[in-house]
């Protein structure tokens, strides 16, 4: 097996961090302490590329570098194609703008009433109630105000945000993001799911969260316990590659699973990182047998400096094919493209229908067989009408 299931990252990282005590190791404010954040703790443990030099110079400049411990553990230091790497350290291309791109390509600012809130649908808003994360992946959507390294000045205001709710009875669900939410304390984490449950109109409140990924040590029991109070609370975690899926994330998934958080993926589709169905595929069955439900695959959004990772639809398409209907149905998750300036998500779907008239559609089976489904209801000749009685009959007596 490629990816064996037990692989630990605390075992993998025996060599750089084996003077540290396992109960430093495996508390979540010693692993935030400890994060590799500069260009010189970064070349005490591996040997940059001059890409990679380059990309963390500059980096400072667009959204910071972080990577806890744990997380750097999973990194091949002899490899530069490595997918954790490539997730987290900088690279030259970040420096490097294209036409297309954007700093807020999904006009989230636009569509924010009040800072950090967006109501781009209907009945759900997207709550932003931190700008930080455990660590920073190169690709991210929000680099313009994670981190605040480009001095965008977002200051999480959640008075403002939950009067806005509070005062919207159309909003029934409630997804909070960030920046990370689970970096937030147990006891802001509690105020604030309190006072979303107080609502009477949010029957839904989520929270996407890349910190089971970063940093499984913030899951503890006491965090679990004020997720199950306010519960149900649903879950979007994000994983990208098989390699992340360690047996501590495997455990921080069974605590928040055990304690009600029904848990989904998003992934985003990034270059020689999961580009690749026999990849994906690995990723979706891990996904699976931690109880975790892949839900999207995003396109990548036309971010600034993030040229470096965008793959070809029609690569992405074909990774969808390639599952569905290979494996099992759960392990699927639906591709997307979160349209540029503010449309919202828009599924992408390899097309499985020929051709559809008023009379039938005809359409390919996932081995690429033709079917065809009747739209019609042709009454049969009067003699022939007593066949399926008949049947009936013999089949129930
Ligand atoms: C992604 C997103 C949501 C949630 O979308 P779902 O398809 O319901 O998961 C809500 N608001 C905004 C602004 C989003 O970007
Ligand atoms: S965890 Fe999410 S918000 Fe944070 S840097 Fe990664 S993609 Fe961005």
């Amino acid at each position: 097996m490629p990816y064996s299931e037990d692989r630990s990252a605390w075992f993998e990282g025996q060599g750089l961090w084996q003077h540290v005590d396992e109960s430093d190791w495996k508390d979540w404010a010693w692993q935030l302490k400890n994060r590799i954040t500069k260009l010189e703790d970064l070349e005490r443990y591996m040997t940059l590329t001059p890409d990679e030099r380059a990309g963390v110079l500059f980096a400072g400049h667009k959204l910071a570098m972080a990577i806890t411990p744990y997380f750097f553990n999973l990194i091949d230091r002899n490899n530069p194609n490595c997918p954790i790497r490539l997730q987290m350290i900088p690279r030259a291309g970040e420096g490097m703008l294209h036409a297309e791109e954007m700093l807020d390509s999904l006009g989230e600012d636009e569509h924010s009433p009040v800072p950090g809130l967006v109501h781009r649908y209907p009945d759900r808003v997207l709550f932003l109630v931190t700008d930080r994360c455990a660590s920073y992946c190169r690709y991210c959507t929000r680099s313009r105000l994670v981190s605040n390294a480009q001095d965008y000045n977002f200051h999480p205001e959640y008075e403002q945000g939950l009067r806005y709710i509070e005062a919207h009875p159309e909003i029934r669900d409630v997804l909070l993001s960030g920046g990370d939410p689970l970096l937030l304390s147990d006891r802001k984490l509690d105020h604030l799911l309190g006072r979303l449950r107080a609502i009477k109109h949010v029957e839904f409140i989520r929270i996407g969260s890349r910190i089971p990924v970063f940093l499984p040590q913030r899951i503890t029991p006491e965090l679990c316990e004020i997720l199950k109070k306010h519960g149900p609370i649903w879950m979007s975690i994000h994983v990208n590659h098989p390699k992340e899926a360690t047996a501590e994330l495997k455990t921080a998934c069974e605590r928040l699973s055990f304690a009600g958080v029904p848990l989904g993926n998003q992934s985003v589709l990034l270059k020689g990182v999961n580009d690749d169905a026999d990849v994906m595929q690995a990723l979706v069955h891990r996904l699976l047998r931690m109880r975790v439900r892949p839900y999207y695959l995003y396109q990548m959004d036309l971010i600034t400096g993030g040229a470096h990772f965008k793959v070809d639809v029609r690569k992405g398409l074909e990774i969808i094919q390639a599952l569905r209907g290979h494996t099992t149905g759960y392990a699927v998750p639906q591709y997307v493209i979160d349209a540029p300036g503010g449309g919202g998500k828009v599924p992408i779907n390899p097309n499985y229908i020929e051709t559809i008239t008023d009379d039938e559609v005809v359409f390919k089976n996932y081995e690429g067989r033709t079917f065809r489904y009747p739209l019609t209801a042709t009454p049969v000749a009067a003699g022939e009408q007593e066949k399926p009685v008949k049947l009936h009959e013999e089949l129930h007596g």
